[in-house]
């Protein structure tokens, strides 16, 4: 059992901007996403599109917003946990249990969801013999390079995952095949110069097409069958098969909470972005509003809102003081600091 002041729901912009706004007011935070990494829509949609209507950045690109936000609250010590998915959030008296999808159980004080659109899920291979396999000879995610050694692999995908997987395994595996549907890939151009020299060298192959069936003897995969643009179809042997076609979003267990939802959207008060729930808020793109705009500046706005209202909440509705960051004993205790006022954090 983890226990925290507040757990915040999905590393996005505003999840993570929510640790800021926590912390000036000495609150602590677990950040939990089912994405590998935190950034949200940023990272995952587009990591390279410039961002110009943050205020005081002129233009940054999403990626970089991302370092950037986890550079600002660092001085928090948020903790992060990646990869987890909250299923499941219930009242424990005044505070709450959240529990993921693998078993981690949280005692929170108060929970924001920032979900955005809903958990991000890999994309799957949409072939009813790839569901069958799923999670022995078919995976979306390496939960343990290790099992791959000697093994003959297919790894689809024309992304930084995928060829960075492709090229880490081939030094292990028997062999491995990377197909992607064109020869242009989305991977970082020195990702890309690395799985080109791996072909050169003969350590790796690449196959230009789409995988169009799998040949398997019950669960132990023999075969994945790829069709190349001419139409002709190569039958490659394989013994596993990594699928990494990026990530998509699904509101996913959130609807189950117990929430009012208003056309899959968490209904608010704008006074406190509190939701139907007492101690439960949603900041971001998950909520709705009159006039609600899904803009990361709306998002930052709303977090700090939330703050305020959990930490009145945590200390019985008493009122909390505005303090301004130049002279917030919170923040500059954790930049270490000396500051010359009083500490009421
Ligand atoms: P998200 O970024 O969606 O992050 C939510 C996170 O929550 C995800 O990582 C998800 O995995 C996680 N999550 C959800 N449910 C769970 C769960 N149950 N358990 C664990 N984790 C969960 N906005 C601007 O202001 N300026 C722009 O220029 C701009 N350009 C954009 C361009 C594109 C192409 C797109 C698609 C959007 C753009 N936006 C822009 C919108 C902006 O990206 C969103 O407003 C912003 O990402 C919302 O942030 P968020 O933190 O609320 O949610």
């Amino acid at each position: 059992m983890i226990t925290t002041d507040v757990l915040i729901v999905g590393a996005g912009p505003v999840g993570l901007f929510q640790v800021f706004e926590l912390g000036l007011l000495g609150l602590n935070a677990h950040v939990v996403d089912s994405a590998p990494q935190p950034g949200g829509q940023c990272t995952e949609l587009y990591p390279d599109k410039p961002i110009y209507d943050i205020p005081a950045i002129p233009v940054c690109g999403a990626r970089e917003l991302i370092e950037r936000l986890r550079e600002q609250i660092q001085p928090f010590a948020p903790v992060y946990h990646f990869n987890e998915t909250v299923v499941r959030v219930e009242p424990n008296g005044a505070r709450f249990i959240a529990t993921t999808a693998s078993g981690a159980v949280f005692d929170a004080g108060a929970v924001v969801i920032a979900g955005g659109l809903g958990a991000f899920a890999p994309r799957k291979l949409p072939l009813e013999d790839a569901a069958l396999l799923e999670g022995n000879a078919v995976l979306y995610k390496v939960p343990n390079a290790t099992e791959f050694k000697g093994q003959d692999i297919v790894v689809s995908g024309g992304g930084d995952s995928a060829l960075d997987w492709a090229i880490e395994l081939c030094a292990t595996a028997a062999s491995v095949v990377l197909v992607h549907r064109t020869s242009s890939f989305r991977a970082a151009p020195a990702t890309v110069a690395k799985m080109r020299q791996a072909c050169d060298d003969g350590r790796l192959q690449f196959l230009e097409g789409e995988i169009v069936g799998l040949e398997h003897v019950g669960q132990a995969l023999t075969v994945v069958r790829v069709s190349a643009r001419s139409g002709l179809v190569r039958r490659i042997d394989a013994s596993r098969l990594l699928v990494f076609w990026g990530l998509h979003p699904a509101l996913g267990p959130i609807a189950t909470w117990g929430l009012t939802l208003d056309k899959n959207q968490v209904v608010v008060d704008t006074a406190t972005f509190q939701t139907s729930i007492d101690g439960i808020y949603a900041v971001g793109d998950i909520n709705t509003y009159p006039g609600k705009r899904k803009l990361i500046l709306s998002g930052f706005h709303e977090a700090t809102l939330a703050a305020f209202a959990i930490k009145s909440r945590s200390t019985d509705g008493a009122k909390v003081a505005l303090q301004y960051t130049t002279t917030s004993p919170a923040l500059h205790r954790r930049l270490g600091v000396a500051v010359d006022v009083a500490d009421d954090a």
